[in-house]
């Protein structure tokens, strides 16, 4: 009998399998997911049912919140966008390898039409001087030399249009993906880069309110073992 595979769905929200953002409200994948640039899909498991029990445990204990881990997660998140924005850059920059080396493809072309042309010279002078074989073997070699000479112009004209192409070529740094010069304009008003400023928004107002919650809790700790104390200090 086959045994069928029990999937492990986590039951706790505690579980590092479960999506902390997802709990707390707000998950980055799931608020870009309907763009037309693919970001992805969360690796973490979203559960309604694992949610509601979160927020019960969370009203009943306000110490149970995942708030800081929310906040840092969706820092990472928007790192992470940085990061994939500074390879494309790196990507980019190749261009002056790639123009180079169009630069040495066209001299190697140059050099190999010219030796063709000289080929060809040689074998018009072997035919008039009567010399059957020599000229068939110059022949030969210009046969050679015109299919090397195609090969080396076939990637040289890839090189040149790798090269115009990522000339007109950008990368929008919020939303790392590649502009064509016509495009830009388009993708500032667009709803992916929207959509991008809005994440950064969201995530600028969680780190601000948790900074607050933070200070707010210190300073109310502080001031109750400061009465504390006093109380202490008025019954001594
Ligand atoms: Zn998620
Ligand atoms: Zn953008």
């Amino acid at each position: 009998m086959i045994k069928q595979r029990t999937i492990d769905i986590p039951t706790d929200f505690h579980d590092k399998r479960v999506c902390r953002d997802y709990l707390c409200g707000f998950c980055p994948y799931d608020f870009l997911r309907d763009l037309p640039v693919n970001y992805g899909s969360c690796p973490s498991v979203h559960s309604p049912i694992l949610k509601a029990n979160y927020e019960k445990a969370v009203q009943a204990d306000p110490r149970q919140t995942f708030e800081s881990d929310h906040v840092h997660s969706t820092e990472r998140f928007i790192s992470s966008i940085r990061k994939r924005a500074s390879t494309l850059h790196t990507r980019l920059h190749k261009l002056p390898k790639d123009k180079k080396q169009a630069r040495t493809m066209r001299q190697t072309v140059d050099k190999i039409y010219s030796n063709l042309l000289l080929k060809m010279d040689q074998v018009e002078r072997l035919g008039d001087e009567g010399k059957v074989t020599e000229a068939m073997e110059a022949l030969k070699q210009v046969k050679e030399l015109r299919r090397n000479r195609q090969a080396n112009q076939e990637q040289l004209h890839s090189l040149n249009n790798s090269e115009g192409h990522t000339n007109n070529v950008s990368i929008c740094d919020i939303c790392a993906v590649y502009l064509p010069a016509d495009k830009v304009d388009t993708h500032n008003k667009g709803e992916t880069h929207l959509k991008f400023f809005e994440l950064r928004q969201v995530a600028k107002e969680l780190k601000d309110s948790h900074l607050r919650k933070s200070i707010y809790r210190q300073s109310s700790r502080a001031d109750r073992s400061s009465s504390k104390s006093e109380a202490k200090l008025q019954t001594a």
